[in-house]
């Protein structure tokens, strides 16, 4: 057996190519469901070895009609990012490097990566150069650092040590947090200890924005330590919490602000968007992805605090009390929850790299235009309405006012293949969610995915017309 892998990545690279060649014209949805990939995998334990050859076939053969259009230029599923080329080349040599950054002595190179990423990245989003950053899976555990940050600098004020002591006996802290929050947040609350069911929810508006009165109100009705917890970006909506009138309340009750901005907060990059996301740099907290706008391959995610130490303290293993970091000494794990992780600082700064503030911004705003495009040709064909103001890169669709043609409308959409969109309850009711977060959608495949709603819906109107009376 010979360990030269030259054949082997060649092949994976060839294979991967061919995926991402065919990956326009391909159906926009997966071959098979889950159920169908699970007796596709299936096979008893394995007692001998596989050359790694066949196993590569294997792999992609068990693997391919399972798989999801992720990467196409027509797929407005979720929010999902397109992992990018660039990314993914990049990811390579951070696998075929084998580093792992929990501290930077274990490898320099990564550990470098992720200050100078993060510093172009808070750069192009316009947050403080101050600012930590944690290089986390995703947004969900973005929320959480930047939760456990608040948790650990709210409890300090008062006197407690969080990180020491835990949560038994601790005053308690208030948790404001809008009616629209995406549930990852609300995850994190119940990961740190502070409750999913005893937070303060904030009424929201008719797109899912924080309305300051509520916030306000609820503020005043009590006191001591509090977290108002904000978005960039509701999942449905797009659309961004007023953060310019909700800080300074919550400031004039010293409580500690952190934004959910999976993807939104990159609006921040895009010269014709930022004014959506006004205010935002005033925030304590941020959560944010590269595996969505920032199209890094999965998995990878942001977790932006504007105070290195409350970072710090709440996340490094069992020191509340750490010395100062010497410029040069950051260590990658005091930053997250983990310890040996992949150099995701890598693959950032490739797509940083790549991109640069002007390809940022042009991707973000053609997002942007490409979901209103969407939207206003679809809402042409009589009985399609848009239901939310497409401010940013998402657009709810509703086909002729009722949750069962929606739904059959989106499960058509998604049998054609032409284009996948999801279905998501909006406001109590069901809606088509168009959203638009990978790099290789264009204007024109807009239209085409556009058309292909309007057929999908003209087909479930046609069924459901009711029979001529004779
Ligand atoms: C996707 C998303 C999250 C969760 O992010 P992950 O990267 O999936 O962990 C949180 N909030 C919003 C608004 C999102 O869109």
């Amino acid at each position: 057996m010979t360990h030269d892998p030259g054949a082997l990545f060649a092949r994976a690279a060839s294979l991967a190519t061919d995926y991402r060649r065919g990956i326009a014209t391909a159906p926009q949805r997966p071959a098979h469901t889950y159920l169908a990939a699970l007796a596709d995998w299936d096979a008893p334990t394995p007692e001998t070895g596989t050359p790694s050859d066949a196993v590569l076939e294997e792999l992609v053969a068990r693997a391919s009609p399972g798989l999801h259009a992720m990467t196409g230029p027509r797929f407005f599923g979720w929010v999902i990012g397109g992992s990018h080329p660039v990314g993914v080349a990049a990811d390579w040599m951070v696998s075929a490097w084998g580093q792992t950054v929990g501290n930077h002595a274990a490898s320099p190179a990564g550990a470098a990566a992720e200050v100078v990423a993060g510093r172009w990245m808070l750069d192009m989003l316009g947050l403080p150069p101050e600012c930590s950053i944690g290089y986390v899976t995703g947004a969900t555990m973005a929320n959480l650092v930047g939760l456990a940050a608040a948790r650990s600098a709210l409890l300090r004020r008062v006197g407690w040590d969080v990180e020491a002591q835990g949560l038994f006996g601790a005053p308690e802290i208030r948790v404001a947090i809008g009616a629209d929050a995406h549930v990852s947040v609300v995850s994190a609350l119940q990961f740190l200890g502070l409750g999913h069911s005893r937070v303060l929810r904030i009424a929201s508006d008719a797109e899912g924005r924080m309305e300051p009165y509520a916030l306000a109100e609820a503020l005043g009705a009590g006191s001591g330590p509090a977290m108002v917890i904000l978005q960039a970006g509701q999942i449905n909506s797009g659309n961004f919490d007023r953060f310019a009138a909700l800080i300074p309340i919550a400031r004039a009750h010293h409580a500690w602000v952190h934004v959910d901005g999976a993807f939104g907060l990159w609006a921040k990059a895009a010269p014709a968007r930022a004014a959506l996301a006004a205010g935002v740099e005033d925030a304590d907290s941020w959560a944010t992805d590269g595996h969505k706008w920032l199209q890094t391959p999965y998995d990878c995610g942001f977790a932006i605090v504007r105070d290195p130490e409350a970072h710090r303290r709440a996340m490094a293993f069992g020191a509340s009390y750490l010395p100062p970091v010497n410029q040069g000494e950051r260590d990658p794990t005091h930053y997250v929850p983990e310890l040996s992780r992949r150099a995701r600082g890598m693959t950032s700064w490739a797509m940083l790299r790549h991109l640069g503030r002007a390809g940022v911004a042009e991707m973000v705003e053609r997002a942007c235009v490409c979901a209103r495009l969407i939207a206003d040709e679809a809402a042409r064909e009589p009985g399609i309405v848009i239901a939310n103001d497409v401010v940013l890169n998402q657009a709810v669709l509703r086909f002729g006012d009722n949750d069962d043609l929606t739904l059959q409308t989106v499960a058509r959409l998604q049998a054609d293949g032409v284009a996948f969109a999801g279905a998501s309850q909006w406001r109590g009711q069901w809606m088509m969610r168009v959203s638009v977060s990978g790099y290789a959608t264009t204007e024109a495949e807009a239209l085409v995915a556009a058309e292909a709603i309007r057929a999908a819906w003209r087909i479930i109107r046609g069924n459901n017309v009711a029979p001529p009376d004779v």
